[in-house]
């Protein structure tokens, strides 16, 4: 009923205490121990409902418990992230970028944005820092992937926010270009997190292309 009964980490739970988030919202209350158990979700979810939280919680919580990664030295300028958040813009993915910053604080879990219609430059040197959580839009994303500066080899998490959106933008084919750079692990290692506020036919295969075993959230 509280975040405090959620053992997220004691990291975490002091930063969600410091966002003065006290009790979890209908979506967090339902998404966040169904990731935390490891299971594939897609969520209806509207502006507001507190999404990002829901989908960051257990990312972040996820990263900080798990087993610390050796990640390939493929290309000294190549980074691998182990969780991508996909949004369909760049004020989008900044507004996440900058509650998963907060939430991430003294965690070391390292968050960074990338997004187009600004100069990639100064998204490559944040890169170039190390990342463990990228936040991307789709365009921007496949350029990185181009450039060989992401590798998406290492990626156990995956959330897609605004799903309809992305598709209403047209960003289906950048989205399953990224999806396909992903090595298909075994079931179960990499888990993904679906959010829309609609679902039409168009989305629903996406969730059947992208997830495997899932609950379908609606609150
Ligand atoms: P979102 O839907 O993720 O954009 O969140 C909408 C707003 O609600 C943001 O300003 C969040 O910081 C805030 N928020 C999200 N979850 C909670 C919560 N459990 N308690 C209080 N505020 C929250």
């Amino acid at each position: 009923n509280t975040f405090a009964e959620i053992d997220l980490g004691e990291a975490l739970n002091e930063n969600i205490r410091r966002c003065k988030y006290v009790r979890p919202t209908p979506v967090q209350r339902n998404a966040i121990p169904i990731s935390l158990g490891g299971r594939d979700l897609m969520a209806c979810a509207q502006t507001g409902s507190g999404k990002t939280a829901a989908f960051c919680f257990p990312i972040i919580s996820g990263i900080m418990r798990g087993q610390p990664v050796q990640r390939p030295p493929r290309g000294v300028r190549t980074v691998y992230p182990l969780a991508l958040v996909l949004s369909p813009t760049r004020e989008l993915s900044m507004q996440i970028h900058e509650e998963a910053k907060k939430f991430s604080y003294q965690t070391g879990v390292r968050v960074v944005v990338a997004y187009g219609g600004a100069p990639i430059n100064q998204q490559l040197r944040d890169l170039e820092r190390g990342v463990d959580i990228l936040v991307a839009t789709p365009g921007r994303l496949v350029d990185l992937l181009e450039r060989a500066r992401v590798s998406l080899q290492m990626i156990r998490y995956l959330a897609l926010d605004e799903a309809d959106r992305m598709l209403d933008m047209g960003f289906e084919p950048q989205i399953r270009k990224i999806v396909q750079q992903m090595d298909m692990p075994p079931p179960g290692v990499r888990q993904t997190m679906l959010f829309s506020a609609t679902f039409p036919r168009e989305i629903q295969r996406l969730a059947a292309d992208f997830l495997s075993n899932y609950i379908f959230l609606a609150v």
